[in-house]
């Protein structure tokens, strides 16, 4: 038979994530560290790789790494899962915790993948819009809602991504107490905020918190994320889990990294004074209305947004993140940090097209922006541009 069956009916409009390597001089869009791993390092694995057992498979629950996280932060191995990035964790979540006849409470504008999670599985989402204005989580709709008995799963990103801020810890405790749902705390960008729920895990049994390696500690490239959680909450994880998702490599190179982890803390501080360069210079353009962030990234608003985001690739070499159709992000792009040099080429290019903004609304004349036919990076069908994933 020559035919092909079509896949689930859930997949109907969903895109695929075009795993482009965009070749532009700045890439701010990622949330990335703008640093590679610290020379001792890289010079550690490199000394090292002869003898490194590639031919092996990994140990399933990558052990060694998941002792020393435990370790630091006063938990047992078993409170603890490693996967494939924070990504792959939160699809286990949605597997073991959403489903058929399950429900996940989303509190949108926020990060993408627990809707897209939510769909792959076939899990009913409920959303709960956060406020237009400063994107505060709507607490008492959320406490309401879960009061009603029917939601199995929570997602907030804490601090939110792509907003950038954090909900008072008040709200989460109180959250945590009025539902007996599977709650993901995601602190994948905790590094910067500092802001932890860690300590209410005793009295929580429900609290799931997630972090990451690819946001402060350079390894977006290698796909390493872990889980704190309940030893039940890990059991029931570890049986949806693919067992050999974290690779040898990228286990040993996180564990080295994790243990020299303070090596990274003059450069969260030298991000978080960029960070503060980058807002005030947003602030500084008239037009232009940045949000206060807690994490590597500000979210800003700038009337047609679309054209600024293309402005700034075409004619600056500068990648951001167009967000301008995510419902609740109209005329918003959000910058990810970078080095000092990719800070001011940005801020420079944003100062050059609004300055040439102003002049063609003055004088009818076109600005700046001339660009290609030719998107090199975003043709048409870029994901930015489409109904999808992102970083
Ligand atoms: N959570 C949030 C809020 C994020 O922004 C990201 C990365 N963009 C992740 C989780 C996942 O990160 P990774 O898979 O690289 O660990």
């Amino acid at each position: 038979m020559a035919g092909l069956r079509p896949p689930r009916a859930e997949l109907g409009d969903l895109v695929p994530y075009e795993a482009k390597e965009p070749t532009v001089e700045t890439n701010l869009s990622a949330n990335e560290n703008p640093l590679n791993l610290p020379h001792e390092v890289i010079a550690t694995i490199a000394a090292r790789l002869p003898e490194f057992a590639f031919n092996r498979y990994p140990d399933p629950m990558s052990g060694t790494l998941r002792t020393a996280i435990a370790e630091a932060n006063g938990l047992d191995a078993g409170n603890i899962l490693v996967g494939n990035g924070g990504d792959e964790l939160i699809f286990d979540l949605m597997l073991a915790w959403g489903g058929p006849g399950r429900k996940l409470l989303n509190v949108p504008p926020t990060f993408a993948m627990y809707g897209l999670d939510a769909r792959m599985t076939g899990t009913e989402v409920v959303e709960v819009p956060r406020n237009a204005k400063d994107f505060s989580i709507d607490e008492k709709a959320v406490l309401a809602r879960v009061k009603e008995g029917d939601i199995d799963i929570v997602m907030i990103a804490h601090p939110n991504n792509p907003t950038g801020n954090l909900q008072p810890e008040t709200f989460l405790i109180d959250l945590l107490e009025a539902t007996d749902a599977l709650v993901l705390v995601d602190e994948a960008y905790f590094e910067f905020s500092r802001h932890t729920m860690r300590p209410h895990m005793a009295r929580h049994r429900n609290l799931v918190i997630l972090r990451t390696f690819s946001k402060a500690f350079s390894l977006a490239g290698l796909r390493v994320g872990y889980l704190l959680a309940h030893e039940e909450v890990i059991t029931e994880l570890a049986k949806v889990r693919q067992p050999y998702s974290v690779d040898r490599f990228s286990q040993w190179v996180a564990g080295m990294v994790f243990r020299e982890r303070v090596v990274f803390e003059s450069q969260i501080q030298e991000l978080l004074r960029q960070r503060d360069v980058v807002e005030h210079g947003l602030g500084q353009l008239p037009g232009v209305h940045a949000f206060g962030s807690e994490a590597n990234f500000v979210l800003f608003r700038v009337d047609r947004a679309s054209a600024v985001w293309r402005d700034l690739l075409h004619s600056y070499g500068v990648l951001v993140r167009d967000l301008s159709r995510e419902p609740g992000l109209e005329d918003c792009l959000r910058v990810s940090i970078g080095s000092s040099k990719d800070n001011k080429r940005f801020l420079e290019a944003m100062a050059e097209l609004m300055a040439s903004r102003r002049e063609s609304d003055m004088f009818g004349t076109t600005g700046v922006a001339q660009h290609p036919a030719e998107n090199p990076v975003a043709g048409p069908g870029h994901a930015s541009e489409k109904k999808g994933r992102r970083k």
